[in-house]
């Protein structure tokens, strides 16, 4: 049953009022001023305010203003009453958010009808609100809802300097389970993954899936070993997981593999934390997968030597997969600013101080990465427009992932962007894009290159 609050100064009005609402079903809760409603708010389960606008002391404006202004009754739809029609005041409780008004004397119904109208509208922002924020398939947080949990969550570890985890999960060969099982499979494995990963984890922890088989978790107040226990847990009730294809009663095997990064102390961003994840989840994909690996600045060095082993894999599906793909609308305007700033550094295309930050400060580790990769990558703009002449699909991925990841690891990010971009198109298939976007990815590259040669004096 709802509970309705009713604010008015005149008695008579507030005994009519009650009557009227008891008798429709409602709970009545009595105020007789706006002081006296913002502390029934605070001690009361209320479901609506019928708020008068003219009362001695503190208007119903003022009130208004004061519920709203409440994070606790700020959502609590207000409807004004009034015995005048002065349109300035409608218009200015309207717009201080009220959801509708009545003129006194009202009429029963037409108030009765008018609270209904509200109620449903509350129950649709609300309903509405939910949706925005979970993943439709799997119910946990979407991709934009853990950014924004998550973004909180690591400033308030900065804040009093505690640690906190990111941890990004990718199932592995998940597209062998869409060609194996079917899509629907493939789905309902998602719905399985995802409650495992709510029970591995602790009510606190954030969790979303900010990709197609990939997830995020943010585990706050956690050192790294012990969001490696946590996700050993998650790992293991993978594995062991009793997966079932819906339609033809297959069993289904699979696993995880997880990459994780340490922040709070350090500093460091969401995003620079999931970049390192992600550059820990590329070697945990690279080394076997179904594993844990938590980043250390060896994962560059690591990630710099090893695209000449990598291409000699002999199918698509074994190719290793950066799968974090970090949406620009995500970072904030500040965020995009700071880059393109930070950028026209010591090396041009290059965020300084993000690729010696990835190697721990050591500036001579930092100028050994970037002569590995004028060695490995000087050439990928030429390798890449080849593959495409060539319609060498397993190869363009190939350079495409492998680019993308060493680009962020040295902190080349309008390279990464342009990479990540690319990286996409050739994923979805789509070559019409992939020919335009091969060249901008040259270019930058060109950039950065170029920079780095003349610096180092190659
Ligand atoms: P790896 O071990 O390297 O991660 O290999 P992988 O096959 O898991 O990785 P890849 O990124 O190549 O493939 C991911 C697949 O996930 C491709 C795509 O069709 C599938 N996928 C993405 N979103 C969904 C979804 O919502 N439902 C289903 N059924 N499949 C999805
Ligand atoms: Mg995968
Ligand atoms: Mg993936």
């Amino acid at each position: 049953m709802y509970t309705i609050l009713i604010v008015d100064d005149a008695k008579d009005s507030l005994l009519l009022l009650e009557f009227d609402l008891q008798t429709a079903g409602y709970n009545v809760v009595v105020a007789q001023s706006g002081q006296q409603a913002l502390e029934l708010l605070n001690t009361e389960n209320i479901d609506m305010v019928l708020l008068d606008i003219y009362m001695p002391e503190m208007s119903g404006l003022v009130t208004l203003e004061k519920i709203k202004a409440c994070s606790n009754s700020k959502n609590i739809p207000v409807i004004m009453l009034s015995a005048s029609d002065n349109e300035d005041e409608i218009v200015q409780a309207l717009e201080l958010g009220a959801v509708d008004y009545v003129i006194k004397p009202y009429i029963n119904k037409v108030l009765l009808a008018r609270m209904n109208t509200a109620f449903r509208l509350a129950e649709k922002t609300a309903a509405l609100e939910q949706m925005a924020k979970k993943d439709y398939l799997t119910g946990i947080n979407n991709r934009r809802n853990f950014y924004a949990l998550a973004t909180k969550s690591i400033a308030y570890s900065q804040r009093y300097q505690h640690d906190v985890v990111i941890a990004m999960c990718d199932i592995d060969h998940f597209k062998r389970v869409n060609d194996q099982y079917g899509h629907d499979a493939g789905d309902h494995v998602l719905q399985e993954v995802s409650k495992i990963l709510a029970n591995a984890f602790r009510d606190f922890d954030i969790i979303g899936r900010i990709g197609g088989e990939e997830f995020a978790v943010c585990l706050p107040e956690t050192s790294i070993e012990e969001a490696q226990i946590a996700c050993e847990r998650l790992r293991v009730n993978v594995e062991h997981a009793d997966l079932v294809a819906p339609n033809s009663n297959q069993h289904i095997a699979i696993t995880i593999s997880i990459g994780i990064a340490l922040g709070g102390k350090n500093n460091l961003s969401l995003n620079e934390l999931l970049t390192q994840a992600d550059q820990a989840l590329y070697q945990a994909k690279n080394t076997g997968r179904n594993k844990i690996v938590a980043f250390s600045q060896e994962h560059l060095l690591k990630q710099s030597q090893s695209p000449h082993q990598n291409y000699a894999c002999s199918s698509s599906q074994d190719m290793p997969l950066v799968p974090l793909h970090l949406d620009d609308d995500i970072l904030t305007s500040g965020e995009k600013i700071s880059i393109t700033e930070k950028e026209s550094g010591d090396y041009p295309g290059i965020n300084t101080s993000t690729g010696i930050n990835n190697v721990l400060g050591d500036n001579d580790l930092f100028e050994q990465v970037l002569q590995m990769f004028i060695e490995d990558h000087d050439q990928d703009g030429e390798n890449l427009a080849k593959a495409f002449a060539d319609n060498d699909i397993a190869r363009m991925k190939h350079l495409a992932h492998t680019l993308k990841g060493v680009s962020s690891s040295i902190g080349a990010m309008s390279l990464y962007k342009a990479t990540k971009v690319l990286d996409e198109a050739i994923n979805d298939q789509n070559f019409t894009e992939v020919e335009l976007l091969i060249p901008p990815v040259s270019e930058k590259l060109n950039e950065v290159t170029e920079g780095i040669k003349a610096k180092l004096t190659l």
